[in-house]
């Protein structure tokens, strides 16, 4: 069956965005089941010459405090990163690294899958400056990205082949 990546990470980092940015137009299903998966979306991504299947969690900001992870997301992510058999985990470089990014780090962490670290909104100077903050989590070196923008896919691109 198809490769599936999961892209990670705590709310307003730009997950949906870099899902919109693989999938492009080809945007598939929004899964519309009751429970945790209920806001869990699919699509077919493209990236290089690869394609998979990509996993967009959501943020449920309006329930998550600042620094926790409300058990809704954290079952909903814990189920995204089991089914995936790779990890997009998403940093924000120009908020820098926050409480809530070391408890998703925690528990992709003790799922054992490869994991790509990105930090994302790294366009521009202050946002690659802010990048090199994400090594922190433990997680390897980060991929500096723009979601928004387009950049650093070939980056990502290369990484994902190196993990897999
Ligand atoms: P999610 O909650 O993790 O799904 O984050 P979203 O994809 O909804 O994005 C949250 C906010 O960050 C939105 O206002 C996006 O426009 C913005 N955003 C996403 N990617 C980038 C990026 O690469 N650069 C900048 N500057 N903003 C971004
Ligand atoms: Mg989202």
């Amino acid at each position: 069956t198809h490769f599936r990546v999961a892209i990670i990470g705590r709310p307003n980092v730009g997950k949906s965005t870099l899902f919109n940015r693989l999938v492009g137009k080809k945007l598939a299903l929004v899964d519309d089941q009751p429970g945790v998966t209920r806001d869990r979306r699919e699509g077919e991504a493209r990236l290089g010459d690869l394609r998979f299947t990509v996993i967009d969690t959501a943020g449920l900001d309006e329930e998550g405090g600042a620094a926790s992870l409300n058990g809704r997301m954290r079952v909903q992510t814990e189920a995204a990163v089991a089914d995936a058999d790779a990890v997009f985990f998403l940093t924000d470089s120009r908020s820098g690294v926050m409480p809530a990014d070391r408890h998703f780090a925690d528990l992709v962490r003790r799922a054992g899958k490869p994991t790509i670290l990105i930090a994302n909104k790294a366009e521009g100077r202050a946002g690659t400056a802010g990048a090199y903050e994400a090594f922190d989590l433990g997680l390897g070196d980060p991929i500096a990205l723009s979601a928004e923008h387009g950049e650093g896919l070939a980056e990502l691109f290369s990484a994902l082949l190196e993990a897999l």
